[in-house]
């Protein structure tokens, strides 16, 4: 042989199994006319390749920059061998045994070759609503058990017919081992039912939905990750009957279009949010609204957004092509229960919202959301991270032990983490009731099977009364630590940006028990990952009615008001005195000054919340944070101005709330327009605690600064933050990987963990 014939051995790590890399590797071989092997590992792809020494660079290359939109590769290592003159070059089947940690990847929207089969008269899987192949489809919501083959997935009651199996078989096929693979004569079909589950006769269930959403019904359709509630966006009476009917007053409903020439009839398009609505995973995204559109007005009311994605299976391709300029895609849930996800239960719940069902029978085992993104200061920012990321894992810096974090109360994901990785879950909801424990327990147990994981520590908040702690208390023979809120979510943010030394943390949050008892969430916290220390915080005051006054503002509006004028207040000339009867007011005033019922509080999403209803935006919301939202919603851009503000030397910092809530009614009583009040309120906030931390910088010697907290959702906040600590020289490190808000809570505490077992 030539002397340049040489040998070499590549490993790869990620996701790149149940992904078509093995045929891709297979092809891409065959094509340099290379020798040798692939197979999969128990971490990954072991590849064995033999031939020129040229044809061997140009196929390493094409690997790394061309392979299968669903592989992931997170480490590669090349090492020469002998060589061993190979005949040809083949895919060894799985040598089983330890097959058992490799990573699962996410579910995936239909890919463009299914697509233009779904759409060819001649294709034999024309029309067939869930053609898939390597490149795409359901994943995750599919698989019940590893290793990732059709026996442990919901595809496992359906025999593949010779056609498929053939595919199935064929290295050189696009499906070659794609598990959902199937078509009409073999795989899952679609019913129409009625709201008591009685099938509605048509020749095409799907058109005949189309024809029942054009009349204004409501339609629950199973989907990947669970059941959307389906309406006309268009149709005011739908939409209004479905808010009525879903008892979701106010918060926006999601859409969905057929494509981006849809999306430009009532929204504007970013360049860099069209690449995320035409990503693979197919999120919503918050998209600025144009004025003039024809969507509903309830469909996002008092908001500059709607959020959006574009059709990502196979059946909403069909049902949209009807011509919808878009369809509400919402979750099929009442309230904040997790969402349907079998066709029994869907009934059950749903049939008091829905008119129709359009169902089919494929199983789901495992709900997953809708992922929520917003595109603010040049990054991505995620909302909710669920569907077509979940179970991508966040890799982390250094390798850690098994853990389980048990997150948040509400927005609760969970976290498990195994060497240099961390699985953080689909969003599981706010753990009050009943349904979303089980669903939590249930995601606790399918992930640690899935991903192979058994815990030797367990995480959890500080706070005595959350589902999640007792839990976690309940685990035998495992180690449990507690995690303050907020260090979590600074810690949460540490570990996305690969950060593991002492940082400055700004926490802006709603409400995290603090280790005073208090409830915190205005705090400037010094954060190594093993240990906190408050540096600084909004100065207490009373909570009027704990839980109550996250719903009615105005709870919290006299709460300020009464700190800051004292009894002076009931002189004011402002909305809400007027608006909400003088016996309630005095209820509240006799629960902060006799301390009833009235936990202290430094939160600043609830100082948002207050400033909203002291300048009258509203006094109850029918959502967590709709009225610090509102209030961004109306800032007006283009103004410097700010209040007067103070912090006093304590032990910790203490910033007044006083000042700012003076300033706030001086300007209310000159009759400053609110949308001026709301601008220099947020420019406030800006530049008071970008000069605290300058001087917490010169005492503790620290520059980089990590933000976090559900109150950096407010884009006004965080872009101005940012820009005024950079323009300061510090370090600046945000969330772009996983939510800001108590979605991201689950990683921060398995990191706090870690670093505590380590000490
Ligand atoms: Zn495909
Ligand atoms: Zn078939
Ligand atoms: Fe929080």
């Amino acid at each position: 042989m030539k002397e340049n014939y040489i040998s070499k051995k590549l490993k790869i790590n990620g996701i790149v199994q149940g992904v078509g890399f093995r045929p891709f590797v297979y092809n891409l071989a065959n094509k340099f006319r290379l020798k040798g092997e692939v197979a999969n590992t128990s971490s990954g792809v072991s590849i064995h390749i033999e031939g020129a020494k040229e044809n061997i660079e140009s196929f390493c290359s094409n690997l790394l920059k061309n392979h299968p939109p669903l592989a992931h590769l997170s480490e590669i290592s090349f090492n020469e061998k002998p060589v061993e003159y190979f005949k040809n070059f083949s895919i060894v089947n799985s040598r089983s045994g330890n097959l058992r940690s490799t990573l699962i990847s996410p579910d995936v929207s239909v890919c463009d070759d299914c697509l233009s089969e779904l759409f060819d008269p001649d294709d034999r899987r024309y029309q067939y609503p869930f053609i898939n192949c390597t490149n795409c489809g359901p994943r995750y919501t599919i698989i019940n058990d590893i290793p990732y083959d059709r026996p442990n997935t919901s595809m496992k009651d359906f025999k593949m017919c010779a056609k498929c199996k053939a595919e199935y078989d064929d290295p050189s096929s696009r499906r070659f081992h794609a598990q959902p693979n199937a078509c009409a004569d073999c795989g899952p079909h679609v019913s129409l039912k009625n709201n008591i589950g009685k099938n509605i006769q048509s020749n095409n269930p799907i058109e005949k939905t189309a024809s029942l959403l054009r009349k204004g019904y409501i339609i629950a359709i199973k989907g990947i990750g669970g059941f959307h509630l389906a309406a006309d966006a268009t149709n005011n009476d739908a939409v209004v009957r479905l808010r009525k009917r879903k008892h979701r007053e106010e918060k926006p409903f999601a859409v969905m279009s057929y494509g981006l020439k849809q999306i430009r009839e009532y929204a504007f398009i970013e360049s860099e949010e069209e690449k995320l609505l035409n990503s693979i995973q197919k999120p919503v995204v918050l998209l600025r609204k144009k004025e003039a559109n024809l969507l509903s007005r309830e469909v996002s009311p008092n908001n500059r957004y709607f959020g959006v994605m574009l059709a990502y299976t196979p059946l909403h391709y069909l049902i949209l092509d009807f011509g919808f300029t878009a369809l509400i895609m919402t979750s099929g849930n009442i309230s904040e229960e997790p969402m349907a996800i079998d066709n029994e239960d869907a009934f059950n719940r749903l049939g008091n919202i829905a008119d129709y069902f359009l169902i089919h029978n494929r199983d789901i085992y495992l709900r997953s959301d809708d992922s929520i993104i917003r595109r603010t200061a040049g990054k991505t920012r995620f909302i909710r991270r669920s569907r077509g990321y979940v179970p991508v894992p966040v890799f982390l810096k250094s390798s850690v032990p098994q853990i389980l974090a048990c997150g948040a109360e509400l927005k609760n994901t969970v976290c498990l983490t195994k060497e240099k990785t961390a699985f953080i879950s689909q969003h599981i909801g706010d753990l009050e009731n009943l349904a979303t424990d089980s669903f939590f327990r249930l995601i606790i147990d399918h992930s640690k099977r899935i991903l192979d994981i058994n815990p030797e520590i367990i995480a959890c908040d500080l706070h005595p009364d959350y589902l999640s702690t007792r839990y976690a208390e309940e685990q035998h023979g495992v180690k449990l630590i507690q995690v303050q809120h907020h260090h979590a979510h600074i810690a949460s943010c540490m570990a996305e940006n690969k950060l593991d030394s002492t940082v400055i943390g700004l926490s802006f949050d709603g409400n995290g028990y603090g280790t005073d008892g208090c409830i915190w969430g205005g705090e400037i916290l010094i954060v190594e990952p093993a240990r906190f220390r408050r540096a600084a915080s909004l100065s207490y005051v009373s909570m009027p009615g704990s839980a109550a006054a996250i719903k009615e503002p105005w709870r919290m509006a006299v709460s300020y008001l009464y700190h800051a004028f004292g009894e002076e207040f009931w002189n004011l000339d402002l909305p809400l005195l007027k608006e909400i009867e003088e016996k309630n007011i005095k209820i509240i005033v006799e629960m902060i000054s006799k301390k009833i019922n009235s936990p202290l509080t430094s939160s600043l999403g609830r100082l948002f919340d207050g400033i909203a209803a002291i300048i009258g935006i509203r006094n109850n919301v029918s959502f967590e944070g709709q009225a610090a939202m509102e209030l961004e919603m109306l800032a007006d851009s283009n103004s410097d101005d700010i209040y007067n503000y103070e912090w006093l030397p304590d032990d910790t910092y203490k910033v007044l709330t006083q000042p700012i809530v003076c300033g706030v009614v001086k300007d209310m009583k000159a009759g400053i327009h609110s949308s001026r009040i709301s601008s220099k309120f947020h420019m406030t906030i800006v530049k008071l605690f970008s000069e605290l931390c300058e001087v917490i910088r010169k005492e503790n010697g620290l520059n980089r600064i990590v933000l976090s907290g559900g109150v950096f959702q407010n884009s006004i906040l965080l872009r101005g933050l940012i820009k005024a600590l950079e323009e300061k020289r510090f370090e600046v490190y945000t969330h772009s990987k996983v939510p800001t808000n108590d979605g991201g809570i689950s990683l921060g505490q398995a990191v706090v963990a870690a670093a505590i077992a380590k000490r």
